[in-house]
């Protein structure tokens, strides 16, 4: 809260101005992050809850210098607010459509896998957005089904007439769309309906309360009940126990992501996962 001196001139208390300052210096930083080859995608599996890896999510990394590896959560919002998500979020793309290209031709043909990847509000609704998507998938020959898009229900409200336009483009591509963190916001039956949307994720909110006393089954089931309806897939997120992927199955949902199955990692442990873990 700004506090208001004598002469109506706004002053700050130190700690904010500390807030300021942390946020100006991770801001200058991430400029500079792109060119000095900082971000790093890590994988993290999707898994048919007792068998293979169906699927697999892109989480951004940043190594960000004399810090450590600073989470998305802590950047991803001052990328946003200074529009550098729309450069980030290009990388990620393309680096994306580059590990698809390496994992297709790799020996053993390890992963068939489709890649999932994380799509900012202001990143989608860039001009050129989906000529940059068709872009790269020209430029590694890649099929668009084995891209899909995770968007989150902010998209939808932001502008859902120029959203369905995008996403009806993208899908000719072959693309396919995820709703993340669903269950969390407003999105109302009929955009569901309207869009071609694939999957929907569920929130890791509703998976961590499953085995405690707020039950949250009847919001999974009711998730459940809706996919089937629609024809959409269930992943389940931020799944940690036996007890949650067990109630989880028993609701019927049987795609899950988590620690429980992997945490996620760099694409060499994760290549690694796949050919153990699908072996067969
Ligand atoms: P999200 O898309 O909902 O991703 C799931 C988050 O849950 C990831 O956090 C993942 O590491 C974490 N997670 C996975 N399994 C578990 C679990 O079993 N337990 C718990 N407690 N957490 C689990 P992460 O990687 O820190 O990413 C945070 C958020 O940052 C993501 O949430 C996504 O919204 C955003 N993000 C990540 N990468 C990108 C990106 O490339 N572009 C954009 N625009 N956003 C990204
Ligand atoms: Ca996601
Ligand atoms: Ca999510
Ligand atoms: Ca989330």
């Amino acid at each position: 809260v700004k506090e208001h001196g004598r002469n109506g001139i706004a002053f700050y208390r130190p700690d904010m101005l500390n807030a300021v300052r942390a946020r100006l210096s991770t801001e200058n930083a991430l400029r500079k992050a792109l060119e000095g080859n900082e971000f790093e995608l890590y994988y993290q599996a999707q898994v048919d809850s007792d068998g293979p890896i169906v699927g697999v999510e892109a989480l951004l990394r940043w190594h960000r210098p004399e810090h450590g590896m600073v989470s998305p959560g802590e950047f991803i919002p001052i990328a946003e607010e200074s529009g550098l998500i729309l450069p980030i979020g290009d990388w990620v793309l393309h680096s994306a459509c580059a590990a698809l290209a390496r994992w297709r031709s790799a020996p053993g043909g390890v992963c068939d896998l489709s890649l999932s990847v994380n799509v900012s509000p202001r990143q989608f609704f860039q001009p050129d957005f989906v000529e940059r998507v068709h872009t790269y998938l020209e430029e590694y020959d890649l099929p668009g089904d084995k891209l899909e898009l995770e968007i989150t229900e902010g998209v939808l409200l932001d502008d859902i007439t120029e959203a369905r336009c995008k996403m009806q483009q993208l899908a000719e591509y072959g693309l396919r769309f995820a709703l993340d963190d669903f269950g969390t916001g407003y999105s109302s039956l009929r955009y569901l309906q309207q869009l071609p949307i694939s999957t929907l994720k569920i929130d890791q909110s509703f998976v961590s309360d499953l085995n405690k006393e707020g039950d949250h089954s009847a919001i999974v089931l009711t998730i459940m009940s809706v996919a089937q309806h629609l024809d959409l897939k269930v992943v389940a997120e931020g799944v940690e126990t036996p007890e949650q992927a067990g109630l989880l199955d028993e609701l019927g949902c049987h795609v899950h992501q988590g620690y429980r199955y992997s945490k996620p990692a760099d694409e060499a442990t994760f290549l690694a996962l796949c050919n153990t873990r699908n072996a067969s």
